[in-house]
């Protein structure tokens, strides 16, 4: 775990225009001052992420917002009062302070406190915004763990800060602020359920949100292995008739499949609670590209709740992949 003098090292680096890894709530990220165009520039490059893919600022309190935003709407105030520090990111008018290279050239920008004792220790010693994204090549699945983050990244980054496993597992909800009624971009670790309990209306979850939303691209959060979603009643026979046809199946296994006995080449029994579920999700992917699997079969989780965090991703994981 981080302590402070790593806090300290991890400040400096930022100062510098260098990248820093950091732990939050939801996954580890790839941070870089908000302010330093050039150093933002280097996250796009580390990744291998379009430049015109917008990136999330995160500030040390909701006491800051209004210092990165044209003006602040009042459901963003109420939303940001309840679920700052947290995995909710609100998409405002972009402030002066924040560069177009963070916003992908968009006049909006993404904002978050997150709510991780390290990544809260590093935004108050830094001072200012970090923009990050998940500390992953593009299009790959996002690390929960330091072991993940250099996996992915080696030494691509200049520093990383331990702080254990991520507690939510997915990416935070993005919700819209910009329009007359708030609206989810992505679904994540605030619930649409959390959301309309305190706005006190529904919420909109628009069906397409237009190309500049990377967890929209039909191929993201993607393992090695290839994905694949059926219905529940068919897992075990397809995961079988797969591995018959020479396959390498991997088997995420519903928790209501739990007794079934299924042939393939590996399986994991997914928890039952969704909260454990979010937590495990990347991880087990990483695990079945690990042992070798080329073919990930599962059935989506109920859409409830975190259920529709997780199923977003695996439909993402199972989109088509680019053809290189
Ligand atoms: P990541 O999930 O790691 O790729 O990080 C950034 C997420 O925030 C992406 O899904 C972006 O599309 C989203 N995001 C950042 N800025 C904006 C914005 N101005 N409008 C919509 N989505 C945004
Ligand atoms: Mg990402």
């Amino acid at each position: 775990m981080a302590h402070i003098g790593d806090i300290e090292k991890a400040c400096g680096v930022l100062r510098a225009g260098g990248l820093v890894a950091l732990p939050t709530e939801t996954v580890y990220g790839l941070g870089a001052n908000a302010e330093d165009p050039v150093a933002v520039a280097r996250i796009f490059q580390t990744k291998g992420r379009p430049p015109t893919h917008p990136l999330i600022v995160h500030i040390a309190a909701a006491e800051q917002l209004d210092e990165w935003v044209e003006e602040v709407p009042a459901a963003a105030r109420l939303l940001a009062r309840r679920f700052w520090p947290g995995p909710l990111t609100l998409v405002l008018r972009r402030g002066r302070r924040v560069p177009l290279e963070a916003t992908g050239g968009l006049e909006t920008v993404a904002v978050r406190v997150p709510d991780h004792p390290v990544a809260l220790a590093l935004l108050s010693a830094f001072g200012g915004g970090v923009t990050a994204p998940s500390a992953n090549r593009f299009g790959a699945v996002s690390p929960t763990t330091v072991d993940h983050v250099r996996a992915e990244l080696g030494d691509a980054v200049d520093f990383v800060l331990d702080g254990g496993p991520c507690e939510v597992g997915v990416e935070s909800t993005i919700v819209d602020v910009t329009g007359e009624n708030p609206a989810i971009l992505r679904p994540g670790g605030v619930t649409r359920e959390d959301l309309e309990a305190v706005l006190g209306c529904p919420v909109e979850v628009p069906a397409t949100t237009g190309v500049r939303v990377p967890g929209q691209h039909p191929s993201h959060y993607a393992p090695r292995a290839r994905v694949a979603l059926v219905e529940p009643e068919k897992l075990v026979a397809e995961a079988e008739l797969a591995q018959g046809a020479g396959y390498r199946v991997g088997v995420l296994l519903p928790p209501a499949l739990a007794t079934a006995r299924v042939k393939a080449h590996a399986v994991i029994a997914l928890p039952g609670s969704m909260h454990a579920y979010a937590q495990g999700l990347y991880g087990f992917l990483r695990d079945l590209d690990q042992y070798g699997c080329d073919l990930i079969i599962t059935s989506l989780p109920a859409e409830e709740g975190l259920g529709s965090a997780i199923a977003n991703r695996l439909r993402r994981a199972a989109g088509p992949r680019p053809t290189a």
